[in-house]
């Protein structure tokens, strides 16, 4: 009969079904069971996820050394630690967040219940970065399942230990159906896109954050684009150099560079050029010994790939600072190079590694030349003890953030959205912002069946004596 040949050809059409589809399809079928809404239940899975964290710190911190030559302990700060802060946050603000937000009324619906509900958008498709492969993978998640969202996890094939690690440990915590890790490289990324998202978060380069648009832009799906750039920092002759140089020292060669929010290079006036290069060298000396290859806190180059990439961006330039390298192991030493142009190949692309250029600029002005002529960066640096200077470059410039006197930092701020701006990504997440970023912030108004005598003047005819003029 008809219901059993519809069952028999949905059944075939799962088997013809590729892996992807089907973590989907069971994600989409789950999602509409209703199960991902309940707050207790997004709570628990929360929780769960924090246990994960805690009770595997052991196996991630593994999978990192493997990837990235990253040590446990810069593991738990650059990682597991901002994570754990992202789940606790939510879990006590859980209720809050999705509680009614009732607004302002007019006076046409002055007696009526006006509010805001946030409700789950359905199934999104988390698709992470290898720099950092559990917190850019896992942040987006927590927010996901915040919102009460279904949520694909598709971590970096780059990074392929954490990844491994993520697809066999992370179910064993999580609900198999609604929070599937579906592991794979391009093609599978590929033909993931070709599903039916109801959001897709994407942490990655720009060009391939435009396939991920053009794919989701077939089903109308919106997007969050989690993305690059060259991030400027602009240091201010009179500010204390040394204090700068650092947090600048600190903020780029940390994961040896292989971070989105790292300055990329930095603009000051040709006579602080020397002084800069001198206290880097200090601080590099002070952070990873004189010998950063064998110095457990200096990591490694993600692959061969971009070991080479990053030796082609540093040719053509005079290396102030560091400059070896050692290809077997994926080694780039922290690396200053100085006055360099404009023009140079280490300013065409975002370096994404331990290469530090020096462009000198005669002032703020021509720093913020520099910086407007250019993408939009996902941070601007600027190190200055003038808060008007500081102010003026808020003011004259634009970026996804803008840090003064300090690196990374606003990372670690759940109240301050963490995203890109133009070039640099659109959407946000962290903390409230992110489950905003995963809700449909939908619009209710709830009026009474009586009361009609407010209503009779919007109904014809629109006489003027009716309407009082
Ligand atoms: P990647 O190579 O790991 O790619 C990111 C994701 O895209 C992976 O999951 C990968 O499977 C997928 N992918 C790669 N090629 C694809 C293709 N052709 N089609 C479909 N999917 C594909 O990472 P990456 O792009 O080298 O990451 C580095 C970039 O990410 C840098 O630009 C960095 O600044 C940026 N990043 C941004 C943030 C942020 O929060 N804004 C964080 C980390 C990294």
């Amino acid at each position: 009969n008809f219901e059993t040949r519809k069952l028999l050809s949905s059944t075939i059409n799962t088997e013809k079904m590729s892996r992807e589809q089907l973590a989907v399809q069971r994600a989409r079928k789950s999602f509409q069971t209703g199960k991902s809404k309940p707050l207790e239940y997004r709570l628990h899975q929360l929780k769960s996820l924090l246990r994960f964290i805690t009770e595997r710190r052991r196996d991630i911190a593994d999978a990192v050394k493997r990837d990235l030559g990253k040590s446990e302990n810069g593991t738990e700060l650059f990682e597991t630690l901002g994570l754990e802060g992202e789940i606790k946050l939510a879990v006590e603000k859980l209720a809050e967040w999705a509680a009614p937000r009732p607004v302002e009324k007019n006076l046409l619906t002055i007696t009526d219940e006006v509010y805001v509900q946030p409700e789950p958008l359905g199934v999104v498709l988390i698709i992470g970065a290898w720099n950092y492969p559990w917190a850019v993978t896992l942040q987006p998640l927590v927010a996901a399942i915040a919102a009460g969202n279904a949520a694909i996890i598709k971590p970096s094939e780059v990074s392929s230990h954490s990844s491994k690690v993520m697809e066999e440990l992370l179910p064993q915590y999580l609900d198999k159906d609604l929070y599937p890790v579906v592991t794979g490289g391009v093609s599978e990324t590929q033909e993931l896109l070709k599903q039916r998202f109801d959001h897709v978060f994407y942490t990655g380069s720009g060009t391939v954050g435009k396939i991920v648009m053009e794919a989701a832009a077939r089903h109308l799906t919106p997007v969050t684009l989690e993305l690059g750039g060259k991030s400027p920092c602009y240091i201010d002759k009179n500010c204390d150099i040394s204090m700068a140089c650092r947090r600048i020292t600190w903020g780029k060669f940390v994961n040896c560079g292989q971070t989105c929010i790292a300055p990329d290079f930095v603009l000051c006036e040709p006579s602080i050029q020397s002084r800069v290069v001198e206290e880097i060298k200090k601080c590099i000396k002070e952070f990873y010994t004189e010998n950063p290859e064998t110095f457990e806190d200096y990591g490694r180059i993600i692959n061969q790939h971009h070991f080479k990439r990053l030796m082609g961006l540093m040719e053509g330039n005079t290396v102030a600072v560091g400059g070896g390298s050692d290809e077997s192991q994926c080694y780039i030493a922290p690396t200053v190079l100085k006055d360099v142009t404009a023009e140079s190949n280490v300013m065409k692309e975002e370096i994404f590694g331990p290469l530090l250029p020096i462009i000198t600029v005669s002032g703020v002005d021509e720093a913020i030349q520099f910086i407007n002529e250019r993408e939009k960066p996902l941070v601007l640096y600027i190190f200055s003890n003038d808060n008007k200077l500081i102010k003026r470059v808020i003011a004259e410039t634009s970026s996804g953030a803008l840090l003064a006197n300090d690196c990374l930092v606003h990372f670690t701020v759940s109240a301050l959205p963490f995203g890109g701006v133009g070039k640099s990504g659109m959407g946000c997440y962290h903390g409230r912002h992110g489950f905003n970023q995963l809700s449909h912030l939908r619009s209710c108004l709830i009026k009474q069946l009586n009361m009609e005598a407010f209503n009779n003047m919007r109904y014809p005819p629109h006489t003027a004596k009716k309407l009082g003029w």
